[in-house]
């Protein structure tokens, strides 16, 4: 049958969120952080305190991690390693699929089962509809958990290789700071030209949702590995990247940003791509070394 009982090990704003949202729902939630004071506003809510981490594994089959990365876990873990057989440790911290597949090695050897997760939202989407977070590591494990760790977010599991989860998070990650940072290089041009943030928010939402439509065109093409010059051709990207260049160093603003973009496309030039579509640097892309 489903327990409503966990034990949550992590006390960041994620965690808090998590222990907030599982106590709301029900569950009985034992809680164990390193700096114990976090715990304390968590009782008075009505979770239990470990005074151990072998306390803590003891109190539940489950136990769902929110650390900041998996080397806190080793630290975590290492004094408590008996209490793990028999465990499954969810572990919802971020960090690369080569560690992730490390931490379920170090696990099984410790007779615990490990499913990974990366979540997809900020901690106020934390028992929001509509957020969700990646799975991956023994279906059986994550299938048992499910109705559990669809307290916290919606799931969308994408294998048994533990380091899956962490592949589609940092391939999210790769797209949002790269993006993130566009928009910040973006304001700064537009503050430069007096325009507010504010100012900006119609024209920079609407640059950025004609992304989907972009991604969906060249997908096709993208998969059969095919980069004709039919819609836009690599020499007309360069130049209007040395555009953007300029217009930024005749703004005083650092040009470090659009510069490393052009030094890519030109890159792209060297390979012999200029008649073909920027999406041609794929290939640069694919093929590493500088
Ligand atoms: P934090 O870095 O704030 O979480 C820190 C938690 O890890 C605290 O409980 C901290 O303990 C503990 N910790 C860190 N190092 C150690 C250690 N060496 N030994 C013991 N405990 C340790 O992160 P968040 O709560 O913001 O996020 C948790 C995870 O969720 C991260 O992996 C993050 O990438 C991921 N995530 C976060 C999002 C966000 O918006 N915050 C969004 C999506 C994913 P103590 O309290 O003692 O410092």
């Amino acid at each position: 049958g489903h327990s409503k009982s966990v034990t949550l090990i992590g006390l960041g704003p994620m965690g808090q969120a998590m222990a907030r949202v599982l106590l709301d729902r029900g569950y009985a939630v034992t809680l164990w952080n390193r700096t114990p004071g976090k715990v304390e506003e968590l009782v008075r809510q009505g979770a239990v305190r470990a005074e151990t981490v072998g306390g803590a594994l003891d109190a539940n089959e489950l136990t769902i991690l929110s650390l900041t990365d998996y080397g806190a876990m080793y630290t975590i873990f290492e004094p408590a390693s008996e209490q793990l057989a028999g465990k499954t440790i969810v572990n919802l911290s971020s960090d690369t699929p080569a560690n992730a597949r490390k931490a379920a090695e170090w696990l099984a050897d410790r007779g615990a089962r490990l499913v990974t997760g990366g979540v997809q939202v900020p901690p106020s989407g934390i028992g929001q509809s509509g957020s969700y977070t990646y799975y991956s590591g023994p279906r059986e494990a994550f299938e048992v958990y499910k109705e559990t760790l669809e307290v916290l977010t919606g799931t969308d599991y994408r294998g048994e290789d533990p380091g899956l989860s962490m592949v589609y998070y940092q391939i999210q990650m790769d797209m949002f700071w790269t993006s993130m940072l566009s928009y910040l290089h973006a304001l700064a041009l537009a503050d430069a030209n007096g325009i507010s943030a504010e100012q900006l928010l119609p024209y920079a939402s609407a640059t950025l949702s004609s992304l989907p439509g972009f991604i969906a065109f060249y997908t096709p093409r993208l998969d059969e590995g095919l980069h004709p010059g039919d819609v836009d051709r690599l020499a007309m990207g360069v130049a209007s990247v040395q555009h953007v260049v300029h217009t930024a160093e005749d703004a005083g603003i650092d040009a470090a940003l659009p510069a490393a973009v052009l030094q890519i496309f030109r890159r792209g030039m060297d390979q012999g791509y200029a008649g073909n579509s920027f999406t041609s640097l794929i290939e640069t892309f694919k093929a590493a070394k500088v």
